[in-house]
Parts: structure tokens; C-alpha cells; sequence
């Protein structure tokens, strides 16, 4: 088996996480327990959690000239990421303050920072873009960015896998280009106009109806639901719910990262997607077992033992 090249094209964070007995009111200070920086952002996390899944993967992204983004490239090029395409943007990189309290809770404020300059793709990023057996896509950096590296991808036969995060609404030559959508609940009613919850029942609406919905815009769509794992449709009429494994969860964050960067390299693979949705469902469910979004991405081995 070849290892499949992911280029991921997104966001690079630093998350400053302080835990505390309460999140703070407007106005007050609340005297918390500890204090935590590690890499964050979706287009590092995916392409971190791509790494692990087994892909060589690179990154395409911005971080600031500050010491966050000495501390970010570190982190990165430690977790296997190649980050010759990180560009270096004289200012501050994207920051994300988050405050966790004892509860589980959580309150987050991201400052873009570098990210909101990841604009115009130059030849060395277009190349490799055009040498990769999959491009990973999210939605925190510019979408024009998105849309043009997507479309790159496609003239040059790259399978473009765009995991639609924040909700927004997509230009249309972007869904062109897109062959694999990957989205939760609420982004999958988003972008289809379908309510998140059903008013007479207070249900999310049917994984079926979303994935069908979906299918209208994109050839190929994922619909991920938590621990009830995840459904795939597609428009030659295959429409499937792939259970996740069993497992005790501790912290759900980063669970769809995860799921994300290992469906990348499963289906740059090779792989029949629906497998690789299977593979990628193992994936999402290692990372729920271990706390934090990026340092509980599940290698290779562990997504394998939990997909047997
Ligand atoms: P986040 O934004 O927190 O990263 P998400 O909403 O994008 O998450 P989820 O649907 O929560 O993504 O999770 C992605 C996949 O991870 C699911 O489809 C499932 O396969 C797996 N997963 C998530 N939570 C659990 C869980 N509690 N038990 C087992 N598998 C899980």
C-alpha cells in the first residue's frame, strides 16, 4: 500500500486553555486551576490527525511572526506535518482563549490573526496541491482561499474532501469542486435549509434526509452524529449509517478532526469509501477517549484495533 499525500489548506491556532471551578460572568475574574497551550485550529488539527491516520501530509496555512508561531511550527513539524508551505505573516498568529469548567463547559473567543491572511495560493502551494492524492479543506481561513485551492485540485485530478465548518453559505463554484462533503448535524441543516430540530418532535431531522439533501449540491456527502457514528450518501444511490465503535468518551472535542484527517488518507488510499467512512468512524471514536482536540488524535494502530 502507497501512503496517500494530504495536503490540508487551513487554520493554525494556539490554544490558550485555562480550567476553572466556573466560566466567568460579564466583568468578573474567576481564579482558575491550570493553564495549557497547545496547537489547535481545524486545518491543524486535520492535518495532525491525518499524519497520525498514516497519510504524509502537508499544510498550507499562516501563522504570525510572534513566538506563538515559532511554538506552532515546532508543534506541527513534531507531529509529523511538513510545514515548508507554513507562511510566516509579520503580526500575531490566530489565537483561541478558552476557558473549561469543572462541569465540561466551555467558552471560546478565536482572534483569526494570520489565518485571515492566507490569501492568493502561490506556484510551490498550487504544485503541491496538484501532486497530492487528496486536498483537506475547512472553512476557518479565507474561502476564496478554499475555493481556489479546491478548484486547483480538481483540474489537476486531486479528490478534494471539504469538511464544511464554521456554517456558512458556499460559493457555488466551490461545491463544484468539491467530491467528498463532511459535516455534522447542524452544519448539514445549514447548508441544506432543513431545521436543526424538528419542531413537532424536537429530533434532529433523519441522517437519510440530510445526506439526500445534501447530495443536491455535492456528488458525495458524510453526515457525522456523535456516537451514533456517521451516514454516507452518495449519487450513485448508495446510502449507508455506519455505526461507531462502543466507547467510554471523556472529551468529544476534536472528535470530527480526527474522523476527518483519517477519512482523508483512508479514501487517498484507496479504499471503498464506505469503508473509509468505517475507518474514519474508528478514527473519530479513539479520539473521544483521551482528552484534548489535538493531542488525543489516535495513531494508526489504535484506529485499526477499534475498526476490527
Ligand atoms: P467536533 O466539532 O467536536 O470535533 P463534530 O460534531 O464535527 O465534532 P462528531 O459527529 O461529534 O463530529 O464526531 C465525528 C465522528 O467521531 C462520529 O461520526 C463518530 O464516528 C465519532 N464519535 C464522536 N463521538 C463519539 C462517541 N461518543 N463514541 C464513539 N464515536 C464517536
Amino acid at each position: 500500500m502507497t501512503v496517500p499525500r494530504v495536503v490540508v489548506v487551513g487554520s493554525v491556532n494556539i490554544d490558550l486553555v485555562v480550567t476553572a471551578p466556573v466560566l466567568p460572568r460579564p466583568g468578573e475574574t474567576v481564579l482558575g486551576h491550570d493553564f495549557t497551550q497547545v496547537a489547535g485550529g481545524k486545518g491543524a488539527n486535520q492535518a495532525i490527525a491525518a499524519g497520525r491516520a498514516g497519510g504524509s501530509t502537508a499544510l498550507i496555512g499562516a501563522i504570525g511572526s510572534d513566538a506563538f508561531g515559532v511554538t506552532l511550527r515546532a508543534r506541527l513539524a513534531g507531529a509529523g506535518v511538513d510545514t515548508s508551505l507554513l507562511r510566516i505573516r509579520y503580526g500575531a498568529s490566530g489565537v483561541a482563549l478558552i476557558v473549561v469548567d469543572d462541569g465540561g463547559e466551555n467558552s471560546i473567543v478565536v482572534a483569526p490573526g494570520a489565518n485571515a491572511t492566507l490569501v492568493d495560493l502561490t506556484a510551490p502551494e498550487l504544485d503541491a496541491i496538484a501532486a497530492a492524492d487528496v486536498l483537506l479543506c475547512q472553512l476557518e481561513v479565507p474561502v476564496e482561499t478554499v475555493t481556489a485551492a479546491a478548484v486547483a485540485a480538481r483540474a489537476a485530478g486531486t479528490r478534494v474532501v471539504l469538511n464544511s465548518t464554521p456554517v456558512r453559505e458556499l460559493p457555488d463554484e466551490l461545491l463544484a469542486a468539491v467530491d467528498l462533503l463532511v459535516v455534522n448535524h447542524i452544519e448539514a441543516a445549514g447548508l441544506t435549509n432543513l431545521p436543526v430540530v424538528d419542531v413537532d418532535t424536537g429530533d434532529a431531522p433523519d441522517g437519510a434526509v440530510l445526506v439526500d439533501a445534501l447530495l443536491e449540491s455535492v456528488p458525495r456527502a458524510v453526515l457525522t452524529r456523535g456516537a451514533d457514528g456517521a451516514w454516507y450518501g452518495d449519487r450513485d444511490g448508495v446510502l449507508e449509517h455506519v455505526p461507531a465503535p462502543v466507547v467510554d468518551a471523556v472529551d468529544t472535542t476534536g472528535a470530527g478532526d480526527a474522523f476527518t484527517g483519517a477519512l482523508a488518507v483512508a479514501w487517498g488510499e484507496g479504499r471503498d469509501v464506505v469503508d473509509a467512512v468505517r475507518w474514519a468512524s474508528a478514527a473519530g471514536a479513539g479520539s473521544v477517549r483521551r482528552l484534548g482536540a489535538s493531542v488525543g488524535l489516535p495513531g494508526r494502530q489504535a484506529i485499526d484495533e477499534l475498526y476490527a
